[in-house]
């Protein structure tokens, strides 16, 4: 159910319900706007008219209270009308600047990530993506430096200033992650990781959740679900390509899903077209076309010589080419009405 305060409750009275949907054996999750509160309560829906009685008991508090239509509860538009934004280092995410997060598909060395990370800065990136933990294909390929990784990652946030976003690939690594990062990336292809996903929430980062290679948009909102169920209001949607019957590109990069995620929720969605093409001649368009369609963020791979990469060789951009696509960016994130 969705419960819409009405403008200007106190701090007393807000608490006041939160105790009452509580007693009645609902989850509360507040949800503050700019013009409004709305507390989502997710409880059994077979007793859910007993929260109608909220309108009663507390006249001057609740403005209305609605059933949520859709499965996937707190991350539908239903329970928050308005966009969500997720700061990370005084950077917003899903507000009118477009975010870019850039770097190394991996972790390799104090060299390349320190320069990669200066060179992306230089270029206008806010946020740094570096591997430190990679899901590999093959348990015989290079499986990311652990917590070298992590540690290299805060030392160029130290250096540089940029926001820090890496992937968590398992539970037992949660805490230790989030000691490192400002976002959690959860991979494509644990995003039903159910276990991980709470894991991920509990942390309290900022959790960047991919779209798994075949996943349905339903799921991957109610993948999302879990971040926010879990007390953690800082989720983004990343799509980064699904898997089609198509081989001339690595992914069929579907940018049909920033509309539709803008229409079901009120999450940021990013888009990652270097796993998305698989090939960095494609990158560039595909992120123009990202922009105008309305994305909020772009992770984009880069690499100082990619290919010597060792990972993700044929899809990393050069510090060149990065700094190429950023200029050439600019006046389509002008057009998009975006900073
Ligand atoms: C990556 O970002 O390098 C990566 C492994 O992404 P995905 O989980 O989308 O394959
Ligand atoms: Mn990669």
């Amino acid at each position: 159910m969705i419960i819409v305060l009405k403008p200007k409750i106190s701090k007393r009275e807000e608490t006041a319900i939160l105790r009452e949907i509580k007693r009645l054996g609902y989850r509360p999750h507040l949800m503050r706007g700019v013009a409004r509160t709305v507390i989502g309560a997710i409880g059994d829906e077979l007793s859910h008219q007993t929260l109608e009685t909220l309108l009663t008991t507390f006249p001057e508090t609740v403005e209305s209270v609605m059933p949520i239509q859709k499965r996937h509860k707190l991350v539908s538009r239903e329970a928050h009308p308005a966009n969500s934004t997720v700061t990370v280092r005084g950077q917003v995410i899903g507000g009118k600047k477009v975010q870019i997060m850039a770097g190394p598909c991996s972790v390799e060395s104090e060299e390349q990530l320190l320069t990669t990370a200066a060179a992306v800065k230089a270029a206008g990136a806010t946020i740094l993506r570096g591997g430190a933990f990679k899901p590999r294909t093959s348990p015989y390929e290079f499986q990311g430096l652990g917590v070298k990784g992590l540690k290299l990652l805060a030392k160029a946030r130290a250096e540089t200033g940029l926001a820090v976003i890496t992937e968590l690939l398992s539970e037992d690594h949660a805490e230790l992650v989030a000691e490192y990062t400002d976002i959690i990336q959860i991979g494509a292809r644990n995003s039903q990781n159910f276990q991980l996903l709470i894991a991920a929430a509990k942390t309290g980062k900022p959790v960047l959740l991919k779209r798994g290679l075949s996943m349905r948009i339903e799921e991957w909102l109610l993948a999302g679900e879990y971040i926010l169920a879990n007390d953690n209001p800082n989720l983004m949607f990343c799509e980064r390509g699904i898997r089609t019957f198509e081989t001339y590109t690595r992914n069929t990069l579907d940018l049909s899903t920033i509309p539709i995620i803008k229409k079901e929720s009120h999450a940021p969605i990013v888009i990652d077209p270097s796993q998305g093409a698989g090939r960095a001649d494609l990158v560039m368009a595909m992120c123009k076309g990202a922009v105008a369609m309305g994305a909020d963020a772009l992770l984009i791979e880069v690499h100082p010589n990619p290919a010597k990469a060792l990972s993700d060789a044929a899809q990393q951009l050069s510090l060149e080419m990065f700094a190429r696509l950023m200029t050439e960016l600019k006046p389509f994130i002008a057009a998009a009405g975006r900073e």
